[in-house]
């Protein structure tokens, strides 16, 4: 049970604390770059210009923006449903709390103390190309607060329970004189709540929870990238006394691989070809990010640099359908260890050569006599 989400900030390529100018210019930028007039059938792109309106949509607002520094995606979950996930009543409880610790004041304090939920964590993985191509199930294990058990989060030492705080009298708030004024607060014994604990947990001190490591399975889809978020609901820290968990989000980073770069779902990669292929053309074989070897033609006359593409060889584009191309760029190599006899075979060469053959150096050398006899004249 994990959604898997992108970073905002990443998905706008800016620094958490970049200003508003920074954001829009970035955000113009990016939406240019993926809009679909410009990508005409770009499944990939398509998503992504949604993706990057998402992220600027609720940035651009300060609101929006310090309740996503805060909660992340979770805190414009409300609408979504989660279709289909476990835990919808928790879910929803959740939203609750967040909107009323944003929101809280406005709503007139109604004076309910209520728990606060717990913490949300942050936990970094790194992962190599390859796991993010397959994607897997893996498991972490991390020291996480959780509901005690013994007292089931209530902080009472099993068999005994609560009793009216004495310093407030059961009301939860305090009344103290402040040169004119009778101020009331929250009563410090009982932090509002209006009663004591009898006997604190043996386990936990009172506290509800306690510190304990905790085995959780993570399942990486196909397709993240670094920036990529997984949500575990539930499984951050654990509230006080019995109050709901927070999440644990899994920051996921990509490593670098040997051969390929990452552009979204496309890959790149260079691939040195010998001259003579490059001058007569044939086929080459290089390894796909699936392991498939992919047969590449390479036209008569490539020049280096030159880029070939391939659909449907790149990264799966994660949580949809298909995969992107792969981009692989031509790298013409002169030969450095000739042996005697291709040496005298390239000299051969050479003597049938009238210039015609490669038609750019004729070019330029055409240029540089018009230069040299202006310059002569
Ligand atoms: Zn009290
Ligand atoms: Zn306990």
């Amino acid at each position: 049970m994990s959604t898997t989400e992108i970073d905002y900030y990443e998905l706008l390529e800016v620094e958490r604390t970049a200003d508003d100018k920074t954001l829009k210019s970035s955000y113009r930028r990016l939406a240019m770059r993926y809009h679909p007039d410009k990508n005409p059938g770009c499944q990939d792109s398509e998503n992504r210009f949604k993706q990057i309106n998402e992220a600027y949509d609720c940035l651009k607002d300060p609101q929006k923006r310090a309740a996503y520094d805060r909660f992340g995606h979770a805190a414009f979950q409300q609408g979504m449903g989660g279709g289909g996930q476990g835990g919808m009543g928790a879910e929803f409880g959740d939203i609750g709390d967040i909107f009323e610790s944003i929101f809280g004041s406005a709503f007139g304090g109604g004076g309910r103390q209520q728990a606060r939920r717990g913490a949300d964590l942050r936990y970094d993985m790194e992962v190599s190309l390859d796991e993010a191509f397959h994607g897997k199930d893996t498991e972490i294990t991390i020291e996480v607060s959780q509901t005690c058990e013994p007292c089931s989060g209530s902080g009472s030492e099993p068999g005994t329970g609560r009793s009216r705080c004495g310093t407030c009298n059961g009301h939860g708030k305090v009344r103290a004189q402040q040169g004119f004024f009778v101020v009331e607060r929250a009563c410090p014994t009982c932090h509002g709540r209006g009663e004591v604990i009898e006997r604190p947990c043996r386990a936990c001190g009172g506290e509800g929870r306690v510190d304990r490591p905790q085995t959780l399975e993570v399942t990486i889809p196909p397709g993240v990238d670094s920036g990529t978020r997984i949500r575990l609901s539930g499984k951050g820290e654990a509230g006080p006394h019995g109050a709901p968990s927070g999440d644990l989000y899994i920051f996921l980073h990509v490593r670098r691989h040997k051969v390929f770069e990452r552009d979204g779902t496309t890959l790149l990669t260079r691939v040195p070809i010998t001259f003579t292929t490059a001058a007569l053309g044939g086929s080459i074989e290089i390894p796909g990010i699936d392991g498939q070897a992919i047969q590449l033609d390479i036209p008569a006359g490539i020049q280096s640099g030159k880029q070939l593409r391939k659909r449907g060889t790149g990264m799966p584009v994660l949580q949809g359908r298909g995969r992107g191309d792969m981009v692989i760029e031509i790298q013409v190599e002169t030969p450095t260890r000739l042996t005697a006899r291709q040496k005298e075979l390239l000299r051969e060469l050479q003597g049938t050569e009238t210039g015609d053959e490669c038609p750019q150096s004729k070019g330029f050398f055409d240029r540089i006599k018009d230069v040299w006899n202006d310059l002569t004249e």
